[in-house]
């Protein structure tokens, strides 16, 4: 590749910084592009920013980043290698669920993000991120199942906040991280995943 990655992610980030495309941005104090090395080999995409990441304008500095930090170090990675962002870039008034407007939005940023980091694992982090990926699925059915779907290998794990909601979610999410790892160290074989064909397709016959 030809072109400077790192330059290429700072065009996005900045774009983000000054993106008027959905009525979020008239309530944030920042907008929270993304953070980490653009030579990332995971990349964690969680759902919208909350309090502290809006104040700071960087993903998971709150009491979820607190716990995503403690799981990383528990499953051995480092999250200074690690590349992080969310669906949406704003934080929503409350933080309420993103709106299909917003996540349309924003998704040519994530889109571009993938591309330019272009990483080895996409761990989505909640029903938001996964459903980008899996549309159809449920979280409780597909978490901690690595999938490939065309270059990309996606790992849908719970969102850390429902963890702090649930402590039953607890225990899920560190065998996660755990199954992460082994995806990383090579343990673990991703299952080749093919979208089901289009509903308007399946009328056809
Ligand atoms: N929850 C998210 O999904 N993203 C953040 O950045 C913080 C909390």
């Amino acid at each position: 590749m030809n072109y400077d990655r790192e330059q290429a992610l700072e065009t996005v980030h900045a774009r983000v910084r000054k993106c008027m495309l959905c009525p979020l941005h008239i309530g944030r104090t920042h907008a929270v592009p993304g953070d980490g090395p653009v030579n990332a080999t995971i990349m964690f995409i969680g759902e919208a920013p909350g309090f502290h990441e809006d104040q700071q304008g960087i993903p998971f500095v709150g009491a979820a980043g607190k716990l995503l930090n403690e799981l990383l170090d528990k499953a051995g990675i480092d999250r200074n290698t690690v590349y992080i962002s969310n669906v949406i870039k704003c934080r929503p008034p409350a933080n309420r669920e993103p709106l299909p407007e917003e996540v349309a939005a924003c998704g040519p940023f994530l889109d571009q993000q993938i591309e330019i980091i272009n990483p080895k694992v996409i761990v989505t982090l909640g029903r938001y991120s996964m459903a980008r990926a899996f549309p159809e699925e449920k979280i409780s059915v597909v978490h901690g199942k690595p999938r490939k779907v065309g270059n990309y290998t996606y790992f849908p794990m719970y969102h850390p906040a429902a963890a702090l909601h649930q402590p039953s979610l607890r225990g899920l999410v560190e065998a996660d991280f755990n199954l992460l790892r082994e995806l990383l160290e090579g343990n673990l074989v991703p299952e080749e995943f093919a979208p089901p064909p289009e509903a308007e397709q399946l009328s056809l016959f």
